[in-house]
């Protein structure tokens, strides 16, 4: 199954100038869904992690179902202000401004082995962030996976740790 096949790319989104990769076309097939998460359950069972942590909100899509196909917890790292009781932030820096990520403080016990999941890495700044949130909170982060990969703009070099990704655009 060539998943390739099931994105869809949509020119000037969010702004003009930008080609947005659109997975919305692969989660309505569900051959090439079940497909997807079982070629990521391939690439990660190996880290053998407690947790799949998914980035907000393409990243709950990817990591949910993995967690369920492979047996293992979810986590949910969120933009700031939408988890509920204590949480952990990490604020980092984007082209123009910054931006914050958290957790819940009790969402990862301390040494538990973590595996990073979102549905495409472009620049690589969002997952470094979330590798850095889960560092501080004492996660052991085994690798990050993604569906898709935006190879030109080298979003792997931002992360000191095994990078898995599905399909690749350069
Ligand atoms: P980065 O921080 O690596 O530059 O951007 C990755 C983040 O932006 C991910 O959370 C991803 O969901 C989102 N993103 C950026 N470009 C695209 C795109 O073309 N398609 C999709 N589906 N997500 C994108």
């Amino acid at each position: 199954m060539d998943l390739k096949e099931h994105i869809r790319s949509i020119p000037d989104f969010p702004k003009p100038g930008i080609l947005f990769y659109d997975i919305s076309t692969l989660l309505a097939e569900p051959a090439a869904w079940k497909a997807t998460v079982e070629r990521l359950a391939e690439a990660i069972e190996p880290y053998r992690p407690a947790l799949l942590v998914g980035i907000e909100s393409r990243g709950f899509l990817t990591a949910a179902p993995l967690a369920l196909h492979l047996g293992m917890g979810f986590a949910m790292v969120r933009k700031k202000n939408k988890l509920p009781g204590k949480t952990i932030k990490h604020t980092y820096d984007l082209e123009y401004g910054t931006d914050t990520i958290e957790i819940q403080a009790d969402a990862v016990e301390p040494g538990q082995r973590v595996v990073i999941l979102d549905d495409l890495l472009a620049t690589g700044g969002t997952a470094a962030a979330a590798v850095h949130l889960l560092r501080s909170v004492g996660a052991e982060v085994a690798a990050a996976a993604f569906i898709i990969e935006l190879s030109f703009l080298n979003g792997r070099d931002k992360l000191d740790l095994p990078v898995h990704t599905l399909i690749s655009y350069d």
